[in-house]
Formats: structure tokens, sequence, C-alpha cells
């Protein structure tokens, strides 16, 4: 079975995938890919040629919050970064998946809806929470109004990814609230083809049905 997790940032992706490792899934973060990527020497090149040497921090390694100042601040070079990256990314989690196919693989991915890939899944999962409580957490990542603005910009709205995701889960409150409905969703999914979404889950966790809403522009 093939799952994909997303959601706004800072709503709690890397929490919900956590949950997931914890009851039995297999998990694979594509931020963590994208990490490993920008230490291979190849990578490193291309990023020096591009952005210079004022993107590296003293060891030698790329400093993210240097390079997110240039990308979020410039869509063509985020753009630019993006080409460079996912292509490489998307081979190796798809590489992954293919090999482990009786595993239940839950797969991270930030622009799962912007960059089209829900098709590679069997359902898909949005973690969202109040705006109040997502910009508070991207506070205490340091993150200042104008970063904060400049990633959100880069993303589509929570309200999109929510619509287009089969399920949202609720990450308001304590992140126990979020492992109970994880392991509820984990205790409907059927064990065999066809790995459809299980309605039972709303019966279980009424809260994470949201009403329909009409697609957003
Ligand atoms: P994302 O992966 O979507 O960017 P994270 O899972 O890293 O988000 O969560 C963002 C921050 O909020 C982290 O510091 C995390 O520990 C914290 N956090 C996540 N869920 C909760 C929660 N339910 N209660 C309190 N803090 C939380």
């Amino acid at each position: 079975m093939r799952i994909a997790l997303t959601g706004g940032i800072a709503c709690g992706k890397s929490t919900a995938a956590s949950f997931f490792g914890k009851h039995g899934c297999r998990v694979i973060s594509t931020d963590a890919l994208a990490r490993e990527l920008m230490e291979s020497p190849p990578i490193i090149e291309h990023l020096r040629e591009r952005f210079g040497a004022g993107i590296f921090g003293a060891d030698g390694s790329v400093s993210r919050h240097d390079l997110g100042e240039i990308i979020f601040a410039d869509k063509r070079e985020r753009l630019w970064l993006e080409n460079l990256l996912h292509p490489a990314i998307n081979a190796r989690w798809i590489a992954q998946v293919d090999a482990g196919e009786n595993e239940c693989w839950v797969v991270e991915i930030p622009l799962l809806f912007e960059k089209k890939l829900e098709t590679h899944f069997d359902f898909s999962i949005c973690v969202h929470c109040a705006d109040s409580t997502q910009m508070s957490r991207m506070a205490a990542r340091g993150l200042d109004a104008r970063e904060v603005e400049c990633r959100l910009r880069a993303q589509w709205s929570l309200e999109e990814k929510m619509h287009r995701a089969t399920v949202c889960l609720f990450n308001e409150g304590t992140p126990l609230f979020l492992e109970q409905q994880i392991c509820a969703l984990l205790a409907c999914l059927p064990q065999t083809p066809p790995f459809t979404f299980p309605s039972t889950f709303y019966k279980a966790c009424p809260l994470t049905k949201l009403p329909p809403t009409p697609p957003l522009a």
C-alpha cells in the first residue's frame, strides 16, 4: 500500500510521519532525501555555480537558511532548484517503494499536489491545524513574518491541499491526539488489494471528515 502524506508548512507532517513509522509503516521523507542529495559533490558544484560561495557554511555544507532566503524570494531560482533536485528525489522514493510491494509505505511530500505526484499513491493524507497554530509553529522555527509569508506563497494554500487530499488529519492539541487518529486509520486499512480508502475510518474519527467544499480556483 502507498500512502502520500502532505500538509501545510509546520502543520505536523514530520510528526505524523514519525507516528506512522512507530506503528509499523515504512516511512520516506522527501525532505530528508533532498538534504542527502545536497551533500553530494555534483549537486554541491551546481549550487556553487548558480548561487556562489555565500550559501555554504564554514564546514562546507549548504546553509538551508541562506539557500531558503534566495529561493523563497525568487520563483525562478526556486524552480531551478526544484528541477535540479526533484527528478533524483522522485527516482529514489519510487525505486524504494517499488522494491517493497508488500509493505505499507508512507511518503512525506510537501509539494505532493503542486507537483502532481498523487497518482503514484493509493490515497493521500493532509495534516492540518489552525492558521494561528501554524504561524506560531513557523515562528518557533525562527522564521520572521516576511520569511513566513514567502514560504506560504511558494505553496498552494492549506485549504486547497485539504480539498484534494483523500483524508485530513487534525493536528491541533496534543501530539497524542494526532497519534490516535493515525492508529485509528491504520486499524481500518484493508490488508489486501484493492487498497482503497476505508470509509469506516470516518466513523472512528468523525472530526477528520470535513464537509464537501467546492473546488478552489
Ligand atoms: P512539518 O513537517 O509539517 O513542517 P513538524 O511535524 O515538523 O511540521 O511540526 C512543526 C513543529 O510543531 C515541530 O516543532 C513539532 O514538534 C511541533 N508540533 C507538531 N505537532 C504538534 C502538536 N500536536 N503539539 C505541539 N507541537 C507540535
